[in-house]
């Protein structure tokens, strides 16, 4: 399924916005009716509470509340909705999806939204610079760039 313009633009948006931080969201909805849901990335809260733990801050980092997620998939999955793509920033980095993108969205190996898009943007010196989508493949069992997701 391909992202609807509109909802690219305000991904282009949430990113410029938190820049040089890295924004995060998701993007639920049907074939027809695409919603998105930005979320704040509370990294530096994380990063500021343990540091040992989370040495990262929001600038090569995110990290979003479990139970504001588990609300927002509630909700949807309430009303028909599929969780449709995951996205994410990265500053003054290319568009990839990093060793920490692959763990953070997967568990024993298996990704929690197998059939969802995951949105890279990558945003350098203020301007977006590129967008790449990735995509879990069952077969190789490893997320592949995908060429025409948008
Ligand atoms: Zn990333």
């Amino acid at each position: 399924m391909k992202l609807q313009r509109n909802v690219l633009e305000r991904i282009y948006e949430h990113a410029l916005r938190e820049y040089p931080d890295e924004c995060c969201g998701i993007v639920t909805g049907t074939s027809r009716k695409q919603l998105i849901h930005l979320f704040e990335n509370i990294q530096n809260r994380m990063h500021a509470e343990d540091p040992a733990r989370f040495p990262r801050d929001a600038r090569t980092a995110y990290f979003i509340d479990r139970g504001v997620f588990d609300k927002v998939i509630a909700s949807a999955d309430s009303q028909g909705e599929d969780v449709i793509a995951l996205y994410h920033s990265h500053t003054e980095h290319e568009a990839y999806f990093s060793e920490d993108d692959v763990a953070a969205q997967t568990v024993f190996g298996e990704p929690e939204f197998p059939d969802a898009v995951h949105v890279v943007v990558s945003v350098m010196s203020n301007r977006i610079h590129d967008l790449k989508c990735f995509k879990w493949d069952r077969e190789l069992k490893r997320f592949i760039v995908l060429d025409n997701c948008c």
